[in-house]
């Protein structure tokens, strides 16, 4: 996952993005931090093809999103993106298997049974694909979001403040759960984060400020991203 050279000016003439550059190697695990409104949705919804830069461009699995039209674009973000977000977003009506396996139905794909259970098992949600997400904790609700997330063996998972909701030990949970998938399945994970504890769980943390990245943490601790986020906020 790359982006190259990526400014967003959203009408009205906010720039969200401006001149962003970065490249995430495959099986990293990246923390996007940033006071709000420095630009780190934004950045995931240019990256992830959500939304369109202003100018410069983002590739996936070698793929630059900008060269593609309308039904490709839709195609790649639902073949090789999984997305997960605070809110869960799952479908209140369907089962958690029907959840789980929604993004397959939206690409027209047949489901892959041996990594439908391997996802299943990871996730630890054997033995509740029949229920309904009304009927689970929020951190198991988070645990679907991420298992529908990943059904498609995606190129990159984007994670907006996905433990955002979460009380902390079920954020611990769900947080380690995204490391093993990086570490056990090489998944490239990123994740829009307030949270440093959660961020410090990453191998490389970039910080944001007024569209810019404007640090870049190698395997950072806790303790110097919250520092590093209050002179940010300060600043
Ligand atoms: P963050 O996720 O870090 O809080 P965002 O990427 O959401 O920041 O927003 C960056 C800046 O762009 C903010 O000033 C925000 O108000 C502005 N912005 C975000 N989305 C839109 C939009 N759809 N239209 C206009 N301005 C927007
Ligand atoms: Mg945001």
């Amino acid at each position: 996952m790359a982006l190259s050279h990526v400014t967003k000016v959203y009408p009205g003439g906010v720039r969200a993005l401006d001149d962003v550059s970065l490249a995430v190697p495959r099986g990293t695990f990246l923390a996007v931090m940033g006071p709000s409104g420095s630009g780190k949705s934004t950045l995931m919804h240019c990256a992830a093809g959500l939304d369109t830069p202003t100018s410069g461009s983002a590739v996936i699995d070698g793929t630059d999103i900008g060269s593609l039209n309308e039904t490709r674009r839709t195609q790649l973000r639902r073949q090789r993106i999984g997305f997960v977000f605070q809110s869960y977003n799952l479908v209140g009506s369907l089962s958690i298997m029907d959840n789980i396996t929604l993004p397959l139905r939206l690409a027209g794909v047949a489901p892959d049974q041996a990594w439908l259970r391997t996802l299943v098992e990871r996730v630890g949600l054997t033995g509740r694909l029949g229920r309904r997400p009304a009927e689970l904790s929020g951190g198991q609700q988070q645990r679907v979001a991420i298992a529908r997330a990943l059904v498609t063996r995606p190129a990159v998972v984007f994670a907006d403040e996905p433990t955002g909701a979460l009380d902390l030990r079920t954020a611990r949970e769900v947080l380690d759960l995204l490391r093993a998938l990086v570490d056990g399945l090489g998944q490239t994970v990123v994740m829009v984060t307030h949270d440093a504890a959660a961020a410090a769980r990453a191998d490389l943390a970039l910080l944001m400020t007024d569209g810019r990245i404007v640090d870049t943490l190698v395997t950072p601790t806790a303790d110097v991203l919250a520092q590093r986020v209050t002179t940010l906020e300060t600043e």
